[in-house]
């Protein structure tokens, strides 16, 4: 069986955990805020707020900038059910921009003509979050001096986009964002089993979502709004959660930051051996990459231009029966029926339908091989052929 993506763990990851396992802690120990100084400086942003899954993370970066009863947030389409959720959780309201069908990404043009209806009838998003999708940025650049236009914060859910760069900057380094969100779960760039977390240059939002992440609890000195009782004193200051990361899982994480680098690049290698043998197959394309972006490549996706979605039904269940699990990315998130139920009804974003119905994600891990990269590719034309 080759799956479409799965975690990398070596001797040294193992001898990692295993060391905190024998420490004197498995929580709030030192391995939290050492990993997050290591993903900081990697990515050189100041602050690092690490915490137990992205989607925590999404809650606490919504959290710290406000997003409450009667805002608005716009999100991707096409993009794990997260990325929107987490604006439901905070009371706000979710609208999605349709996105680029050559890229997979928020398109920037239906953006601006959005942003232009909205402001004309008082409905301008609080917070718009972009979604790297498949490992290569969003156009940051044009996004931010749109929420300098508009007076919206951004939020970059950058769960595939660990380890990737945007006009020469590392993603994360929240150049043109106020919070940037990692996903550390398995099939993820580098994984900590489950977890996530938040970037930002801010002092006062990483200040914010430390205390939320902690049950808004607080023993800092300066942030003490009574006088202290003693050394054992603390403060719930706001209503928090316990989506605090482990010492287990900062330690594992810590080590696989180690090697970031060297997965990107080995997935950026099988990413060129996938285009390689696609160039001579009319008909089937690789997604758009804009020159600003290196991608980190989550997802090697392929689009199958003149599919209809009994086409992309057909190829995956081939493949699948080869033991090959080719995986889709994304039924657009308002299709879900818990978003239907909100008022969402198919055709919104026309983009994101056509796009989920031509695409499909090939087996794409560092371990993966060239040899098994070409029976993959062998029976994907195979299987359009014979259709
Ligand atoms: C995986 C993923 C998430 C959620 O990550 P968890 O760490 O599993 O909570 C959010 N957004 C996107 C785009 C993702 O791919």
């Amino acid at each position: 069986m080759i799956p479409y993506g799965r975690q990398s763990i070596d001797d040294g990851d193992i001898a990692s955990v295993l060391a905190v396992l024998k420490s004197d802690w498995l929580t709030q120990g030192p391995a939290v805020p050492k990993f997050e100084l290591a993903m900081a400086k990697h990515c050189n942003v100041p602050h690092a707020v690490a915490s137990n899954s992205a989607t925590s993370a999404l809650h606490l970066a919504c959290l710290a900038l406000g997003v409450t009863r009667g805002d608005l947030v716009w999100t991707s389409p096409n993009s794990f059910v997260a990325s929107a959720n987490c604006a439901l959780y905070c009371g706000a309201d979710v609208d999605f921009v349709d996105i680029d069908i050559h890229s997979g990404n928020m398109s920037v043009e239906s953006l601006e003509e959005k942003l232009r209806a909205a402001a004309k009838n008082n409905s301008l998003p609080k917070v718009v979050i972009p979604v790297h999708f498949a490992g290569q940025s969003c156009q940051m650049e044009r996004i931010a001096a749109l929420a300098r236009e508009y007076g919206f914060a951004i939020i970059e859910d950058a769960s595939h986009a660990v380890g990737g760069k945007y006009q020469n900057q590392p993603v994360g380094s929240c150049q043109y964002a106020d919070i940037c969100i990692f996903s550390f779960h398995p099939v993820k760039i580098v994984t900590t089993g489950e977890g996530g977390m938040a970037l930002t240059r801010s002092e006062t939002l990483a200040s914010t979502m430390r205390q939320l992440r902690s049950h808004g609890v607080t023993n800092r000195a300066e942030h003490l709004i009574n006088e202290s009782h003693g050394p054992w004193y603390y403060e719930q200051q706001t209503l928090g959660f316990n989506y605090r990361m482990n010492d287990i899982e900062a330690a594992l994480g810590l080590s696989q930051l180690h090697k970031l680098n060297q997965f990107v690049m080995a997935r950026n290698q099988l990413a060129e051996h996938y285009l390689s043998l696609l160039k001579n197959v009319p008909g089937i394309s690789a997604l758009q990459q804009h020159p600003d972006c290196y991608n980190s490549y989550h997802l090697f996706v392929v689009r199958m231009l003149q599919s209809d979605q009994s086409l992309q039904r057909h190829v995956v269940a081939a493949l699948r029966a080869e033991g090959i699990f080719a995986q889709i990315h994304y039924i657009p998130i308002y299709l879900q029926p818990f978003y239907q139920q909100r008022g969402f009804t198919p055709g919104y974003c026309p983009n994101a339908e056509r796009y989920y119905s031509q695409t499909l994600s090939l087996p794409l891990f560092p371990e993966l091989t060239s040899d098994q990269q070409n029976f993959v590719f062998d029976r994907l034309t195979t299987a359009i052929k014979h259709c």
